[in-house]
């Protein structure tokens, strides 16, 4: 499993390549990326041919999925060759999922160059161009980026990629390739510590292909459980691999799977959502796209709890150091941009009117954070930069006089519209002004939805509770430390100061650009305060805030309030959300007691979990970078696929992580 302890943060390392004529070939590994002779034909007979890939996208049925793994993505010229099959030959309602491993990512521009020469490939190309993800250590997943065909791509040594993905002892893999640079000089790409999770993660007869024909490499595929036949190699290569699995033998978990529940026996169908704020809305488009039919159901309207932001901004964090809270703000601020330009970029959410993602500015505090970001954020193709007050004040549009960090894929949008946009979807019904729902289980393992005269207003087999602070009200989950947060946003005219701000520029609070006149700033921040109503002395905060931030954007006539609104945010006591099973707590404290006498122990058993029920809430002030990822990893759950993240940040947003901390407090062992 992955393990960042407190290790110094960085991005992953971008590779050395020098060319040799138009190959591209590594440096470090002093091996090309592919054949000087033909790099595409190549890549076709080895790995398209090899695996016999056609052959298994026609065998898929209506609802399958094929999952293709790959080892040392390079230039993704493997990922666009079988993006080019499946496109052919893609049965109706199947999926392919891509893992693409990397430890040495290409960074754009490089990329951009690389895979200009493949001119049959151009349009498949850009596409997946536009998708791929800067540099941050762990996985990106990338929804859709060519009909039914998603792409996860873990910046990871293979190894620790593998080894993460197969702790969840989980069989997901249909094809492998084996295309990391050679044997000789890339030893740890072909070890058992990569060929032993290969096994664990791979389904009944999965292939396997490679380019190599060494002969140590087959007997340890062999030892893996591989029977490896040699075929003809491509060009000067006299020989290369292909596989299949045989027998599996059963593995033991590497660490107790509390945070892992029973697997589903069938995907989901049909599903009731509680909650039609960003979080609700988010799960509910995801398992629409899905084919799941689905019911979102609200106490009172769509985005009317603290979704109700006009100018939201899509925050994150950087930190010199690893750690769950900035991996999981970073990664998940990776892929919440993605979402949005997808929906920009298909017209659903329209540019300047209800988003805007040209970047936005977050204030650099005092010199030791300074000298923190300096040491971390030195790619420019990475998701944030650092920069100097000049760069700051151009990126402003107004005079910043400090260093500030520039995410140039950020900005803002507008949630009431973004929760609308997203809810807008054939499989899905909005059922609004229902008042609190209750839970209540049933026979034949179903929930009643209840309302307060005890009418029930649903019956479903699958809920997700996306209620925010409200979550703890329901069957058995008091025990979640939610805690409500009043936050309150003030709205002020633009004056010819502030006219120019291009990008929200975030400080303790934060301004937006201007928009029909206003700019919207925020935001009040009080601890285990319900209140919603607007308050002068929050407005007094806002503004006092702002003033010292940018009081340079002011002049002594001061700010005038136009208007405002308050809302709660939901929070827990470690700031990381709760996305997952609903654990049954007696139940899980009795499966998981002996951790309690060694936190070490490993308890070979699954977390039980209230049948179909799902909770996605906490999100705190991070709703609109941290839901998308959200949605993501539940619905990966619930359909028992690979996760979006790594396994130390599942279990960091798992609910179960406060009674697996509430048995192991206090062992030290
Ligand atoms: C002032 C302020 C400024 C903010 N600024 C930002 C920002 O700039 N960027 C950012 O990312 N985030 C920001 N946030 C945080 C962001 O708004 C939240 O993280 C996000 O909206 C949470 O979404 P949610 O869907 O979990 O909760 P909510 O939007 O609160 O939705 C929960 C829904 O569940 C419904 N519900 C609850 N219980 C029941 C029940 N029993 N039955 C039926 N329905 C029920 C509620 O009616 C509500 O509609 C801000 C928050 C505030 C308050």
């Amino acid at each position: 499993m992955i393990n960042r302890g407190n290790q110094d943060w960085h991005f992953m390392p971008a590779p050395w390549i020098n060319l040799d004529g138009e190959t591209p070939v590594s440096n470090a590994f002093n091996d090309i990326y592919y054949s000087p002779e033909d790099g595409i034909s190549e890549s076709e007979h080895v790995f398209i041919e090899g695996s016999r890939l056609a052959e298994r996208i026609a065998a898929l049925s209506p609802g399958e999925t094929l999952t293709v793994a790959e080892l040392g993505v390079g230039t993704g010229l493997n990922c666009l060759l079988t993006a080019q099959v499946w496109l052919q030959h893609r049965p109706p309602q199947t999926q392919l999922r891509y893992i693409a491993i990397d430890a040495f990512p290409i960074r754009e521009p490089m990329l951009k160059a690389l895979n200009a020469r493949w001119t049959s490939l151009t349009e498949l190309a850009e596409t997946l161009i536009t998708r791929w993800p800067p540099p941050l250590p762990g996985c990106h997943r990338r929804n859709e980026v060519f009909k039914g065909f998603s792409v996860d791509f873990w910046w990871e040594e293979a190894a620790s990629a593998l080894g993460d993905l197969a702790s969840h002892g989980r069989r997901w893999i249909d094809i492998w390739y084996l295309d990391g640079f050679s044997p000789k000089t890339n030893a740890d790409m072909w070890s058992d510590k990569v060929f032993g999770p290969m096994q664990t993660l791979s389904r009944d007869g999965a292939l396997i292909a490679s380019f190599t024909a060494s002969g140590d490499i087959r007997r340890r595929l062999e030892k893996a459980g591989f029977s490896i036949t040699k075929r003809p190699g491509f060009g000067r290569k006299r020989e290369c691999i292909a596989g299949q699995l045989g027998e599996v033998m059963q593995s033991k978990p590497p660490t107790t799977p509390w945070d892992i529940a029973t697997p589903v026996t069938t995907s989901p169908q049909q599903i009731a959502i509680i909650g039609a704020g960003i979080a609700g809305a988010q799960v509910a488009r995801q398992l629409a796209e899905r084919g799941c039919r689905v019911r979102v159901f609200d106490a009172a309207r769509i985005a009317t709890g603290a979704s109700c932001q006009s100018q939201g901004i899509t925050y994150t964090r950087v930190s010199h150091k690893f750690g769950k809270l900035p991996d999981f703000a970073g990664l998940s601020f990776v892929h919440a941009v993605d979402t949005y330009q997808q929906l920009m970029d298909q017209g659903e959410l329209e540019a300047d009117k209800q988003v805007q993602l040209n970047g936005y500015l977050q204030l650099v505090k005092g010199s030791d954070q300074q000298a923190n970001f300096e040491a971390v954020l030195s790619d420019p193709q990475g998701h944030a930069t650092l920069l100097s007050g000049a760069e700051a004040t151009e990126k402003a549009g107004v005079e910043i006089g400090r260093s500030a960090i520039f995410f140039p894929t950020g900005g803002w949008l507008d949630l009431p519209e973004l929760c609308q946009t997203l809810l807008k979807h054939k499989n899905i019904t909005v059922i609004e002004n229902t008042g609190a729902l209750t839970l209540r289980s049933s026979i034949g393992q179903s929930w009643l939805l209840v309302d307060s005269e005890e009418r029930i207003i649903a019956q479903e087999s699958q809920v997700v509770l996306a209620t925010a602070h409200d979550t703890d009200k329901q069957v058995d989950l008091d025990w979640l430390p939610l805690q409500p947060i009043r936050g309150q946003t003030s709205l002020i005219d633009v004056s010819n100061k502030t006219d120019d701000i291009a990008v929200p520029i975030c400080h303790e609070g934060y301004i937006a650009p201007a928009r029909g006149g206003q700019h919207c700033i925020g935001a009040s921040y009080h601890p285990n305060n319900d209140n919603r109503e607007v308050s002068q002395a929050d407005h007094a905060h806002n503004i006092d805030q702002l003033q010292r931030a940018l009081g340079q954007l002011f002049d002594e006539t001061g700010i005038t309030i136009t208007g405002g609104s308050a809302a709660i945010r939901c929070a827990t006591a470690d700031y990381l959300p709760i996305i997952g099973f609903a654990p049954i707590r007696d139940r899980f404290r009795e499966t998981f007691a002996p951790l309690a006498q060694d936190r070490k122990k490993i308890v070979d058993a699954q977390a039980p979990a209230h049948p179909g029920l799902w909770l996605c809430c906490g999100f705190g002030s991070r709703g609109l970078s941290a839901t998308p990822i959200a949605a993501s990893l539940l619905v990966s759950q619930m359909f028992d696929e690979p996760p979006p993240l790594p396994r130390y940040l599942q279990q960091a947003v798992s609910p179960a992580r406060f009674l697996q901390r509430v048995l192991v407090k206090g062992n030290r062992s």
